[in-house]
C-alpha cells in the first residue's frame, strides 16, 4: 500500500477537517454492496470491514449541508471511532473505479455552523476520487508484483530477467545460488560477470564462449543449450522478452541431471539383454548398420560372425533352467573378452550370440572365431557344483560395403554367417565355418 497516497488521503482528511469543524472526517472506499475498506482519516484510527449499504447515505442527495445525525443507521464501529454518537454529518460522494460508492464521510458531535464547505465541494471530491484511485491503482500493481514474486520463485528454473531498459535486472533464489549472489534487483552489468565464471566453470565452456559470443549484439537472439557442471547439466534456455516495448532478455537454468540419467538409463535398458548384460539384437542391428555407413566412405571390408552353443538343450535338461542362464552368462563373458574392444557383441536370441568386426583383415574373422571358440572350451563353466562342458559352433562370413547397401549388405552377411554356422554344427560342432567369399 503506498504510504504517500495514504498520506495525501490523510492530509486532505485533516485540511477539511480543520476548514469544517468536524470532529472526524474520514475517506473511505466503498464498494458497489456498500463495503467499506479503510481509507484514511483526520484521526489515526483502525477501523475496517464495515458496511454502509442500508446506512441512508447512499439514498440521499447530498448538497453540502450536513444532516443529522439520527437519520442514519451507522455502523457501530463509526461511533466508537467518534468517541460518542455524531449528532451531524455529512458525505461526499466520490466513486473511484471499482468502489463505486466512496466517499468522503464527516462526523460532527455538536451542531456545525454549516456552509464552509458548499463552494468547495466538487473540487474535493474529485480530489478524493484522484487519490483513492490512485491508492487502488498502487494496490493492484503491488498484488501483481507479489503474484510475479510467487510465480518467479515457485518455477523450478533460476531466473535471470534482464530488463527491456538494459539496466535493471532481477534474479529468483535459484539462480541467486548458481551465480553466488543475491536473490532480487541488481544492475544487468553486474550480473555478466557471476554469469561469465558459471559458464567458466562448465566441461563445455569453450563450446559455450563460441556460441554466445556469435550472439553478441544480436537482440533476438534465442538458445537452448546443456550447461555440464561435472556431475550436474544444466538446460539453458535464452530469449528476448518484451519489457515496456524495448527488448529484455531472460536466461532461465533448469537442472536436467536427472532427466538426462533417467534417458541414458533407458537408453541402456532398451539396447541390452538383460540376463547377459550384452547389447541385444535390436541394438547390433542398429548399431550394425551405422558401423557399416560409416566404412562404406573408405570401402573396408566387414564380417559377421554368428554364435550357436553346442547342445544347450541337454545343458538345460541335465542341471536345469537357472544353471543354463549361469551359461549362458559366462559364454557372452567369455566371447566378449576374446573380441577387441572396438568389435560390437551381442546377444542374437536364446543360445545365440553374434559379432561384427568392422575393417577386418582376411585372417581377422577366423581368428576372432576360434578365440571366442577356445575360450568357451578351454575351461568348464562352474555352476555351483557341476562343471559345465560347453562348446560353441561359429559361422563367419566376410563382405566388402559397397555405397547405399548397407542394410543388403547386412542381411546377406548375417544369412551367409547362419549358413557357415549350420555347416558347423553338421560337420560335428565345437568349430568354426567361414562362408564362401
Ligand atoms: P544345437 O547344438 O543344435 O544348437 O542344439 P541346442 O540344444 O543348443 O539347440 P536347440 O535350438 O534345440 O535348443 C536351444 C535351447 O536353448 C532351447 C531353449 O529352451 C534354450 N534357451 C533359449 N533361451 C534360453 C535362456 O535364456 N535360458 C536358458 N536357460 N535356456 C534358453
Ligand atoms: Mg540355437
Ligand atoms: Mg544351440
Amino acid at each position: 500500500m503506498s504510504t504517500v497516497d495514504n498520506d495525501a488521503l490523510g492530509g486532505l482528511c485533516q485540511f477539511v477537517r480543520s476548514a469544517s469543524a468536524a470532529d472526524l472526517v474520514m475517506a473511505v472506499e466503498i464498494d458497489a454492496d456498500g463495503r467499506a475498506g479503510w481509507a484514511a482519516s483526520s484521526a489515526s484510527l483502525q477501523v475496517a470491514g464495515f458496511n454502509l449499504l442500508r446506512s441512508g447515505l447512499f439514498e440521499r442527495d447530498w448538497n453540502g449541508e450536513p444532516a443529522d445525525a439520527s437519520q442514519f443507521r451507522l455502523p457501530t464501529v463509526l461511533l466508537h471511532a467518534l468517541k460518542g454518537a455524531p449528532t451531524h454529518l455529512l458525505f461526499v460522494p466520490a466513486p473511484s473505479f471499482g468502489a463505486p460508492l466512496s466517499g468522503l464521510l464527516l462526523l460532527w458531535k455538536h451542531a456545525p455552523a454549516g456552509g464552509q464547505l458548499t463552494g468547495q465541494l466538487p473540487l474535493l471530491a474529485s480530489s478524493v476520487t484522484r487519490l483513492l484511485s490512485a491508492r487502488r491503482e498502487k494496490a493492484r500493481e503491488l498484488t501483481v508484483h507479489n503474484q510475479f514474486i510467487d510465480l518467479v520463485e515457485s518455477v523450478p528454473a533460476g531466473i535471470v530477467l534482464m530488463e527491456g531498459d538494459g539496466v535493471g535486472a532481477v534474479i529468483n533464489e535459484r539462480a541467486a545460488d548458481l551465480l553466488g549472489c543475491q536473490p532480487g534487483n541488481h544492475r544487468a552489468h553486474d550480473l555478466a560477470e557471476p554469469m561469465r565464471i558459471l559458464r567458466q566453470r562448465c566441461d563445455n565452456h569453450a563450446e559455450l564462449e563460441q556460441a554466445y559470443a556469435a550472439q553478441v549484439g544480436n537482440v533476438s537472439f534465442a538458445s537452448t543449450l546443456n550447461w555440464a557442471l561435472g556431475e550436474r547439466t544444466l538446460e539453458v534456455d535464452t530469449h528476448p522478452v518484451r519489457g515496456n516495448g524495448e527488448f529484455g532478455r531472460i536466461w532461465l537454468f533448469t537442472d536436467v541431471t536427472a532427466e538426462l540419467l533417467m534417458a541414458a538409463e533407458l537408453r541402456r535398458l532398451a539396447a541390452s539383454d538383460p540376463l547377459t548384460g550384452m547389447p541385444n539384437r535390436r541394438h547390433f542391428e542398429e548399431r550394425s548398420a551405422q558401423i557399416i555407413a560409416a566404412r562404406e566412405a573408405t570401402g573396408h571390408s566387414v564380417a559377421v560372425l554368428m554364435l550357436d552353443v553346442d547342445h544347450f538343450k541337454k545343458i538345460n535338461d541335465s542341471h536345469g533352467h537357472p544353471a543354463g542362464d549361469e551359461v549362458l552368462k559366462v559364454v557372452a563373458k567369455r566371447c566378449r573378452e576374446a573380441l577387441r574392444d572396438r568389435d560390437l557383441f551381442a546377444r542374437f536370441g536364446g543360445e545365440e550370440f553374434v559379432a561384427l568386426l568392422a575393417a577386418p583383415a582376411p585372417e581377422d574373422a577366423p581368428a576372432a572365431a576360434e578365440r571366442m571358440r577356445t575360450a568357451v572350451a578351454a575351461t568348464p563353466i562352474m555352476v555351483g557344483d557341476a562343471r559345465i562342458n560347453v562348446t560353441v559352433s561359429i559361422g563367419a562370413a566376410l563382405g566388402e560395403a559397397v555405397a547405399g547397401r548397407d542394410q543388403a549388405l547386412l542381411d546377406d552377411l548375417i544369412a551367409r554367417a547362419d549358413e557357415a554356422l549350420y555347416r558347423a554344427k553338421a560337420e560335428g560342432r565345437n568349430r568354426v565355418c567361414m562362408a564362401a567369399a
